[in-house]
């Protein structure tokens, strides 16, 4: 075959103009070794952390170990279908959920996919599930309550939109009751709520979306649920996905609730991945970056000065009751606050368990509306003294009469702060009720008949002494006028009550 100069040079110039191509290469790797939802990779060059890598069969999975020649990654779903030798393309993308309207109402797993058989998720938009936290400039003070309707958490350990309050317990102390029924109280507020349920049982889930569903709560809310039975990956993966579709909310405007239940159950995940990884195990063999994975996905709570916030309640499980473990601790350090829940308090019928001792909000009375704020001043400060009491009571001593009264004014509060599950309370019928217990109304009243004088009480104003809920509705204070009011129906309450017995 003859071929001329110039046609050899043109051969040659061709491929040089065509070299670059080649370097698409780059972009895949092979399986090395896959099993236990994680896959080790050679090649993938340009790799970045975090990266969505897509596998044969529609299988995603999300680099972690970038190392010099192999990348370590986990799986997003079933790892049977991978195969060692199958090709791994990169997606140039981090790993991201739909977001918007769409998903209110709904169950979707760590992807953001449905699973609650009610079809699709109609809605394009996306967001990575990592994202910055807001920057220092971008926030506001902490001003806005954020009203559980519970009323030892509203009176002693009040939450402000964009805070982050802990919440902490053994199992089996009603934290979830606790962050449900603050879900159900956002109704009619405009507050949209996340639900991100980890590594709990899908009975458990279904239980909470039931709760939520008969609520009527379902209409603001997204349940984002990466099940025990689901792979780590996908637990690890499940509160950053929630925050996602959170944020989007938030910078729209809105105000947000996130519930993360339960980070305890969360670090196990990434703890169970991380060592799968091989890196290197520390403390409770937990890795050494177990402190940022909590940190950079709270961070992201905040109360923006453009207006939206994001307020967040993580919920940690302690063994024993013992605060002082590594998780605890972190998690504490990262919060604004917690809310600790006592074993023997649940167990004494002391429900909600919050322990007013241990538990604290940074945030405090500034999340708090003033009539709120005047009556659990001295709440705080009597039921504090009672606690002091009530161990020298023990004694069986002789008592003179003011620490009689005293204990007795202390075991009124435990009652009235008593509430059962699901019955989330308006801030003002609070209001009213903490202020007939700390004004000493209640003293010349059985312990046992408290429970029957408030449902009274909320029946009698609601009937007779409206001004008095709507004074403190629209002004948040308890003024003159209205206290007057708020006087006289306890004492017709009272009156009642002693005519019955
Ligand atoms: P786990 O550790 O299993 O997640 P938990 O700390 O989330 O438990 P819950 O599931 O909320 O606890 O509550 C435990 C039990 O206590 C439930 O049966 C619940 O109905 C009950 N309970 C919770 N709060 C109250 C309350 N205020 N009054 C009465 N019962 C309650
Ligand atoms: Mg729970």
């Amino acid at each position: 075959m003859d071929l001329r100069p110039e046609e050899i040079s043109g051969l040659i110039k061709e491929q040089i103009l065509h070299y670059e191509d080649k370097l698409q290469l780059d972009d895949v790797g092979t399986v090395i070794t896959v099993g236990d939802g994680i896959a080790h990779i050679y090649g993938l060059e340009g790799c970045m952390s975090g990266e969505l890598l897509a596998f044969p069969g529609g299988v995603y999975g999300m680099a972690q170990n970038l190392e010099e020649e192999v990348v370590g990654a986990v799986i997003l779903g079933e790892d049977e279908a991978i195969r060692e030798g199958d090709t791994v393309r990169r997606t140039g993308r981090i790993a991201e959920v739909p977001v918007g309207k769409a998903l209110l109402g709904r169950v979707v797993d760590a992807l953001g996919r449905p699973i609650d058989g009610k079809g699709p998720v109609s809605t394009s938009t996306t967001r990575p599930i990592e994202a910055p936290a807001p920057g220092i400039i971008a926030r506001a003070p902490v001003s806005v309550p954020l009203q559980t309707g519970i009323k030892a958490i509203d009176a002693m350990v009040p939450i402000g939109r964009g805070q982050r309050e802990l919440i902490i317990g053994d199992r089996q102390t009603g934290k979830t009751a606790i962050c449900l029924d603050t879900i159900i109280n956002q109704k009619g507020t405009g507050m949209v709520c996340i639900y991100v349920a980890i590594g709990q049982k899908r009975s458990t889930v279904r239980q909470a979306a039931e709760t939520l569903q008969k609520s009527g709560a379902m209409d603001y809310t997204c349940i984002v649920a990466a099940t025990a039975s689901e792979p780590a990956p996908m637990q690890y993966i499940a509160p950053y996905a929630g925050c996602a579709i959170g944020e989007y909310f938030m910078h729209k405007g809105k105000d947000v609730l996130i519930v993360y239940d339960d980070l305890s159950k969360h670090a196990v995940a990434y703890r169970a991945l991380s060592l799968l990884l091989h890196r290197p195990p520390g403390r409770e063999a937990y890795p050494g970056d177990v402190f940022y994975l909590h940190a950079r996905l709270l961070e992201r709570a905040a109360n923006l000065a453009s207006g939206g916030s994001l307020t967040a309640l993580p919920v940690i499980e302690t063994q024993a009751g013992d605060v002082s473990a590594y998780i605890p601790t972190n998690v504490i350090s990262i919060t604004d606050g917690q809310i600790f829940l006592e074993s023997d308090l649940f167990h004494a019928g002391v429900r909600p368990a919050v322990d007013p001792g241990v538990s604290v909000s940074r945030v405090g009375g500034s999340a708090q509306i003033k009539a709120m704020k005047k009556v659990a001043g001295t709440l705080k400060l009597a039921y504090a003294q009672y606690r002091e009491l009530q161990a020298f009571a023990r004694f069986g001593s002789d008592l003179d009469a003011d620490t009689q009264k005293r204990l007795a004014q202390g075991e009124r509060i435990v009652e009235v702060l008593r509430q059962p599950q699901n019955s989330p309370l308006p801030v003002e019928q609070q209001v009213m009720i903490l202020y007939a217990v700390v004004s000493g109304a209640l003293l010349e009243l059985p312990v046992d008949q408290i429970d029957a004088f408030e449902r009274k009480l909320f029946e009698l104003v609601g009937e007779t002494y409206r001004e008095v809920s709507q004074a403190i509705r629209s002004t948040g204070r308890l003024d003159d006028a209205a206290r007057e009011q708020l006087d006289l129906a306890i004492e017709a309450c009272k009156a009642q009550l002693r005519a019955k017995h």
